[in-house]
């Protein structure tokens, strides 16, 4: 049996770096300060103390990583823990609380915190640009869970007064009952 949890990435640094790398640059690395391409211009820093993936762009004369530009910017958590938390985050049909991520990785709560904004920021950045449900003018079909729930709280809003519902901010145009 070979679990999802046991590929590399999720436990080597460099596995992880290469596994971001393939997606984020299918090409070879480019540049993000000046745009210059895999080739010549682009060598990998390779010394015994250099920081795993680091980059240095002839063209410009700046070193770069692949979190450059992406939700992995600007931290110190490794990215094999960004890449467990991806996947936590993701596979869990409730989501995951900064507090679970907390206890699974061992760390402060402002780091647990920082991890589920930067990733819930991502998952909501592609469905933005991922365009409405199903693509542009595609009908989408619900399953009769879903409309017999919606059916069952429009008939229970309709039975209340107006002024005894408010306004949901979810949802503009649609009201709820107040508690
Ligand atoms: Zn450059």
């Amino acid at each position: 049996m070979q679990s999802v949890l046991s590929d590399i990435h999720y436990h080597s640094e460099e596995a992880a770096y290469a596994y971001v790398e393939a997606r984020i640059w299918p090409n070879g690395p480019l540049c993000p300060h000046c745009g210059s391409a895999a080739g010549e211009r682009i060598g990998r820093l390779q010394g015994k103390t250099t920081r795993i993936g680091l980059y240095k762009c002839y063209a410009c004369r700046q070193p770069f990583n692949v979190k450059v530009g992406t939700i992995f910017e600007k931290s110190h958590v490794p990215m094999r823990v960004w890449l467990q938390a991806i996947y936590l985050m993701s596979a869990s049909k409730k989501g995951i609380s900064a507090r679970q991520l907390q206890r699974t990785f061992n760390c402060g709560l402002k780091t647990a915190w920082f991890i589920g904004h930067r990733v819930r920021e991502a998952m909501a950045v592609l469905r933005i640009d991922g365009g409405p449900l199903g693509g542009a003018n595609q009908v989408v079909e619900i399953d009769e869970t879903n409309r017999a729930v919606v059916g069952r709280a429009r008939r229970q809003r309709s039975e209340l007064p107006r002024t005894e519902r408010h306004r949901c901010h979810a949802w503009p145009g649609h009201y709820r009952e107040r508690r």
